[in-house]
């Protein structure tokens, strides 16, 4: 879509000016359904699209992204416009600088319409979390979009722009993706620089597309990449894949028969089972491999993700970063004044994971919680570093039911959280990991194929995604 769009700016078919125009129109005629929106800035996004059209007009060449629509989702700071998080506590928060990977989009021309609403400091899988509204599914709209990006995810499958920026701890992108029928790509863990990602857990968060196709993602993911002074973890990735990812190279696909036994949807099972035949008809060896230590990533997840979760949001006091009530007022120890204002600023899903976290880094259960979930991290690292020794990638369903109805899940935490069981893998284990659309169920429903490579394999990752997604579309 990117491309094409690119082709109709620069064959002067739209101007950039009236591309925007066009796609505020849509956001006026479905927001107020959908509700992906948190903050849109018009204003600003005619103005820069005005300096395209001078470009065009006076003949300069203009790159890809020039001109080109985007949302971010809202933990992404971008300066001097509201940034949320899906927080009371952030409520009045205008960012003072930046996110790198904002620098970066505006510095290759793309144009920001908005912020999306998201789970409240990206904690949740259904968006329900957000301190303002739900948002709802584009694809039917008693349902959930997903979470925590379930903002971005629903502003690009019911076209309110052509790509948007989500972030994923343990499954943020992928899995709205999978509920709202789009591509979510999540890159190398430090592939993409944190700087200016509200942090929720440092060691797991990556920044990464929404987008209606693998050729989009690559497309932004290049824009994004790179090594950033501001992030020590972020490096840069050279766009050559170290692997000939052609299907038609002898790959081997691996598969987890342990994955498809219990707690998965038929429908989601059965389209699961027809990529595996697609991929088969076309000569691709499918293996099966077990990893058993992956069994427990999602206990393990909920133990080092609230630990981090803990010390990141320390710093919200209501403070330093805009104030969310007058209770400071009648506050008369700090103390008094964390009580009233986190009290208030923090809603209930953040509360639970801020107790969760200063739990197990207590005295006493810090060796017993957080030090063993740091082992078995590490042994599913290496239990992942060595199946990709014996296959190329590993496909599994994003999520093992499509998107559930609004409120069906508010009231039992666990079930929320086992949506992530499939995607959360990914972060504990580190490497990328894609969905794509699969197909949709009898209802309708979209239902998504993860596609997760080794280390550092982005791009090959996304070139195979691009060959499995012209396969099935076909
Ligand atoms: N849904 C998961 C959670 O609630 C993942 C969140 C994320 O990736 N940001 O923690």
């Amino acid at each position: 879509m990117i491309q094409e769009l690119h082709a109709q700016l620069i064959d002067k078919k739209i101007s950039a000016t009236d591309l925007i125009n066009q796609y505020f129109q849509t956001i006026q005629n479905k927001d107020s359904q959908i509700k992906a929106f948190l903050t849109l800035t018009k204003d600003n996004a005619l103005k820069q699209a005005r300096i395209v059209d001078e470009r065009i007009q006076s003949g300069k060449t203009i790159g890809l992204l020039e001109g080109i629509p985007f949302a971010s989702k809202d933990n992404i700071l971008t300066k001097d416009i509201k940034t949320t998080a899906g927080s009371k506590i952030l409520e009045n928060y205008l960012a003072v600088y930046d996110a790198f990977v904002i620098k970066k989009l505006k510095k290759a021309g793309a144009i920001l319409l908005g912020k999306t609403n998201m789970d409240e400091f990206a904690m949740g899988s259904s968006t329900e979390n957000s301190a303002f509204f739900p948002t709802k599914n584009p694809v039917d709209l008693q349902r959930v979009p997903g979470g925590s990006s379930g903002g971005s995810a629903a502003a690009v499958a019911s076209k309110m722009v052509p790509f948007a920026l989500g972030s994923d701890t343990g499954g943020s992108i992928r899995q709205p993706a999978s509920f709202c029928g789009v591509v979510g790509f999540k890159p190398t863990y430090g592939a993409v620089s944190r700087s200016g990602l509200i942090a929720m857990s440092s060691s797991l968060d990556v920044i990464g597309p929404l987008t209606s196709s693998v050729a989009d993602a690559r497309i932004v993911f290049q824009a994004i990449q790179g090594k950033d002074k501001l992030d020590a973890t972020s490096f840069d990735l050279s766009s050559d894949s170290n692997k000939n990812s052609s299907l038609e190279s002898g790959l081997t696909i691996g598969i987890i028969p342990d994955y498809l036994k219990e707690g998965i949807d038929p429908e989601v099972k059965n389209i699961f089972q027809k990529i595996i035949d697609l991929l088969q008809k076309k000569g691709i060896k499918v293996k099966n491999i077990n990893v058993p230590y992956s069994k427990y990533a999602l206990p393990c997840y909920y133990i080092i993700m609230p630990a981090e979760v803990s010390t990141n949001l320390a710093r919200y006091d209501s403070i330093r970063y805009g104030k969310v009530t007058n209770l400071d007022s009648e506050a008369t120890t700090l103390k008094d004044l964390y009580f009233k204002t986190r009290g208030v600023g923090f809603g209930k899903e953040v509360r639970r994971r801020l107790i969760l976290g200063t739990y197990v880094l207590s005295k006493g259960y810090y060796d017993a919680y957080y030090k063993k979930a740091q082992r078995v991290r590490r042994l599913i690292y290496k239990e992942w570093q060595q199946k990709f020794k014996e296959v190329d990638f590993v496909i599994m369903p994003t999520t093992p039911t499509p998107a559930f109805k609004l409120g069906s899940k508010t009231q039992d935490p666990l079930a929320m959280y086992l949506s992530d069981i499939f995607t959360v893998v990914a972060n504990i284990a580190g490497g990328p990991a894609i969905n794509l659309r699969a197909g949709n169920t009898s209802k309708g429903l979209p239902v998504g194929l993860q596609i997760l490579g080794k280390h550092y394999s982005d791009y090959s990752l996304l070139d195979f995604a691009e060959q499995v997604e012209n396969l099935i579309s076909l």
